[in-house]
């Protein structure tokens, strides 16, 4: 296995980094790397920088007008990203739902969502999580029942991210009560302005409403909504589900987030000391670098074995978890390294509507933090991630 990269990779890297130089805009990534919240404009507008350069499809196969990269340009690509910077990629509709189509959807389907997904004209959102329906996710409730030719779904979906930006929602609900669990469920796109639908807001331990709760009381759906076969939803919410967990061991945001830690902690103090030489602190440092090495090592085995055409399996629950893992302990650090400063008007800052307290980088720290909590519970939790590792790897 050889994880360095070839001479095209690296001039892959460079037409990368050339891109991200002259296309990213300088007040987009000051507000990524101060943490701010960039609103459904700010990401409306990468997107469609992106999409104008032929790169916001790259995962897409190139029948769908993809750009059809292989795992090792993904790869960089997203390391780059973070690096510069850039702001994420919304994945909902481009790299949940579009895969799903491109596998299982109708061609009308295919010819109608996919280019609005490109384009921006449709903002998706994820309905699968109900109250009672998160890990177990088949206990899910929210029924549709066929009448005519539409469904009538009523129910409930919650944690759904940015709903409040949404066009369109893709859900899972049930059309079979009597059948197993698994095999009663269907997979429906659900236009958001649909009379009977209600979104409210929850807002999360950092102030910020992105989540919500999404009601449905007698939608009315077009059949022709309905994708794949009736009753057949969970084999296509599991093929999402795949694609939700690639790239989440974050590499470049925790590597990004490390070089912010470590210039903070050259600049805040500890006894008269810069902070980065007090031993526990540098320790710290220490330990969680050695931890994002060893992971970004196995993140390369995992990606140079996907490019070898071997499908990640277990070890994309190792990444999560290690992943996340990390993330949160930079997060926990910066907000240590900052102090007081961390706490002065969180939520108002990450808007960018008021001057903090302190520093600039110190204002949206404590957001963060409380932010990425989220990161060890959504896209299948840890405790459930290190079920499957004791499962496959120690038979338990
Ligand atoms: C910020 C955020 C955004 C989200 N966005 C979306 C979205 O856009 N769309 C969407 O559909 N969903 C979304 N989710 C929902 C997410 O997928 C669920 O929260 C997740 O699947 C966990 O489900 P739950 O919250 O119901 O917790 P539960 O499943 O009730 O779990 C509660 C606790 O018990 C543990 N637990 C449960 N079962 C087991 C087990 N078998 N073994 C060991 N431990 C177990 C869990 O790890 C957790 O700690 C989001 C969640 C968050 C926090």
């Amino acid at each position: 296995m050889d994880l360095s990269y070839t001479a095209e990779e690296l001039a892959f890297r460079d037409e990368v980094r050339a891109f991200l130089a002259e296309k990213l805009p300088k007040d987009m990534s000051d507000k990524v790397r101060r943490g701010e919240n960039l609103g459904k404009e700010g990401h409306e507008l990468w997107h469609s920088i992106l999409n104008n350069q032929g790169w916001l499809s790259y995962s897409w196969p190139k029948e769908f007008g993809g750009a059809e990269w292989n795992a090792v340009q993904r790869h960089i690509f997203d390391d780059e990203c973070a690096a510069a910077y850039a702001p994420r990629i919304v994945p909902f509709g481009l790299s949940m739902l579009a895969p799903v189509l491109h596998k299982f959807g109708s061609k009308e389907q295919q010819d109608h969502y996919l280019p609005r997904i490109l384009d921006g004209t449709d903002w998706w959102c994820q309905g699968y999580s109900e109250p009672g329906a998160g890990s177990d996710l088949a206990s899910l409730k929210t029924k549709a029942v066929r009448d005519g030719d539409h469904y009538v779904v009523n129910g409930q979906k919650t944690w759904t991210t940015l709903g409040q930006y949404a066009d369109w929602i893709f859900c899972l609900v049930r059309t079979d009560p009597d059948a197993k669990q698994q095999e009663g469920i269907s997979f429906l796109l659900i236009d958001m302005n649909t009379p009977g639908i209600e979104v409210r807001p929850i807002v999360l331990l950092d102030g910020t409403p992105e989540v919500n709760e999404v009601f449905f009381d007698n939608v009315r759906v077009p059949v022709e909504n309905l994708v794949g076969e009736e009753n057949k939803g969970w084999t296509y919410a599991k093929y999402l589900l795949t694609h939700e967990r690639t790239g989440i061991a974050g590499v470049g945001f925790s590597r990004a987030g490390l070089d912010a830690l470590k210039r903070v902690a050259r600049v805040e103090t500890a006894n008269g000391r810069p902070l980065i030489e007090n031993p526990l602190f540098a320790a710290r440092i220490a330990q969680v670098e050695i931890d994002l090495m060893a992971m970004s090592t196995t993140n390369l085995r995992i990606i140079s074995q996907a490019s070898a055409g071997q499908a990640p399996g277990v070890e994309s629950s190792m990444l999560k978890v290690k992943g996340t893992i990390i993330r949160q302990e930079i997060n926990d650090m910066m907000r240590r390294a900052v102090g007081p400063y961390a706490m002065p008007f969180a939520s108002e800052t990450v808007e960018g509507d008021n001057d903090p307290i302190g520093p600039d980088y110190a204002g949206p720290v404590s957001a963060q933090y409380f932010n990425n909590r989220k990161l060890s519970i959504f896209g299948g939790s840890n405790e459930i991630q290190r079920g499957i590792i004791a499962k496959v790897k120690m038979g338990g």
